[in-house]
Formats: structure tokens, sequence, C-alpha cells
């Protein structure tokens, strides 16, 4: 196309080729050019899958109409105590995995729910949901009730097991100071968030949550890492995080081939922490 459009190229071919042969070849240049450059633009248009038809929430944070509901102020229905809970260190997170699968019984969640939201009561150990997740948008609201004296990780820990594994902290990180990567909003012990985007202790907050599970291959060799995406009160504060494995207390993370789908867990660390209006999308 470019040739063509070259006045002394096009004068150089006329005059050393015949006419026919010389027309031949520009029809077959301006084929080329054509393949190229598409100029159509319905080409490019794609009209199948045609996607879902989602109704958003009525209010902002609101379920759409295909989320599913894990609380919505009224019970536990959604959780029970969670009967393997999670693993503090790599040795106890292999304990665990290999326990998935076995339990039979569980108990109820031993939280409160009071004036719409679920509240630790501590000693009663983490909860689960009933369901369990893999790839997943969540939207869960939390509370730091305010509670002078209290500092560090001391102040409202709880935290969002993400597969039961995959640790978002929460945590009043308002007005306290600890570790960045233990402070809410860091995948724990992993990756501190962006900002510190928290709300004084006695506020509703929100985590909104895009996690991507980790792959393992039929031999169990690690194909791709967890990996999140998370907004604090709105504010990106993990930006497409890849999870180095569990998020532990002690030692250093690795990946142990677990399920596709495993329970969220909610952490009893012994604070009166709420929660409310959880929802979760699976992708
Ligand atoms: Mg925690």
């Amino acid at each position: 196309m470019i040739a063509l459009d070259y006045p002394e190229f096009y004068f150089l071919n006329q005059q050393n080729m015949n006419r026919p042969a010389f027309l031949l070849l520009t029809l077959l240049i301006a084929g080329c050019a054509t393949a190229q450059e598409i100029t159509d633009p319905k080409v490019t248009e794609v009209w199948e899958p045609v996607p879902a038809k989602v109704t958003p929430g009525v209010f902002p944070n609101s379920p759409p109409s295909d989320a599913i509901i894990l609380f919505d102020g009224k019970d536990l229905s959604q959780w029970h105590k969670s009967a393997l809970g999670y693993g503090g260190s790599m040795p106890e997170v292999k304990a665990v995995i290999e326990k998935y699968g076995t339990v039979t019984k569980y108990e109820n969640a031993g939280w409160d729910v009071i004036d719409g939201a679920m509240v630790v009561k501590p000693g009663a150990g983490p909860i689960e949901t009933k369901q369990s997740f893999g790839d997943c948008q969540l939207h869960i609201e939390w509370l730091a009730p305010v509670d002078p004296g209290k500092e560090g990780q001391g102040y409202s820990n709880s935290g969002v097991f993400l597969m039961s594994n995959y640790e978002i902290q929460v945590l009043n990180s308002y007005d306290t100071q600890t570790y960045s990567n233990g402070q809410a909003g860091a995948m724990y012990k992993q990756s501190i968030p962006l900002v510190n985007a928290s709300r004084p202790p006695g506020e509703w907050q929100t985590y909104d949550i895009v996690f991507m599970a980790p792959r393992f291959a039929d031999d169990g060799k690690l194909l791709k890492p967890a990996s999140i995406t998370a907004f604090h009160n709105g504010v990106l504060i993990q930006n497409h995080f890849e999870l180095q494995g569990p998020c532990i207390y002690i030692g250093k993370p690795y990946y142990i081939p677990h399920p596709d789908k495993l329970p969220l867990i909610l952490q009893d660390h012994g604070n009166r922490v709420r929660f409310r209006n959880i929802w979760i999308r699976e992708l």
C-alpha cells in the first residue's frame, strides 16, 4: 500500500513492465495490504458469548442478583464451626490439608448475632462457610470495636482466610502500629497493603476482593499461584498480588496441593470483631 502511494516507485514499475503484468502486480500488493489492514469495523465485533445479565445491588455494596449471600444480618445458617481450622506453620498446614475431606460432622458456628452483625465469640473458634469456593469475588464488611488499652496485633484481630489458607488481615490499623505485613489489608506476612485505608475503630469498613485460586497439576506441581486484588473501603490495597503459599504465622510459606474449592474461614483471634453484609460471587 505504501509502495502504491509512492509516485517514483509507481513510475519506475509502469515503465519497466507491460501493462497486464503491472496490473496483476498491483492487485497482488493490494490484496496483501487488505489482509494486514482490516478496514471493515464489523470484522472485529464479537457477539458470542453474551454475558449473563446481572442486576446490580440497589445500594453501593449491596449484593448483585447472582451473589451467594453468606450473611445478611439474620443468622449463621451458611456457616459452621471450622473443624480443621488453618495452620500457623507449614507443618501445621500440611497436617490440616491432609485431613480435608475426612470431616463428617460439624458443630454449629458459636459466634453471636447482634444488631445485624455476626460477632466473634472469643474461644468459640474460627467459623467457615458450609460451601466451598475457588475463584471468587467477595464483599465483606467488618468493624473493630473501640477497645481502649489494646494495641498492635491485639486490637481487633481477625482475618478472612480465602480457601481456608490465604489470609487478608482484619485489624484496627487506624491508630495503633504493628508490623506492616501484619496490618489491616495485608496478605498476612506476605504482602503489605499499598496504602493504609483504615477507618477508626467503631466504624464499618469494607473489603472487596477478587481472588484467583492456585492451580496444581495432577502430580501436585504448582502451575499457577493464587492471586488477590483487594480494595479496602474502596481503595486499592492489593494489586494482583501472587501469594507464595498459605499465610502462616511462623516460617516461610510454600505451596502444598489442595482441592480446587475450600471454605472461607473467619478467624477467632480473641477479639470481638463484627462482620456483616457478606456476599460472594463464584468466578
Ligand atoms: Mg488475623
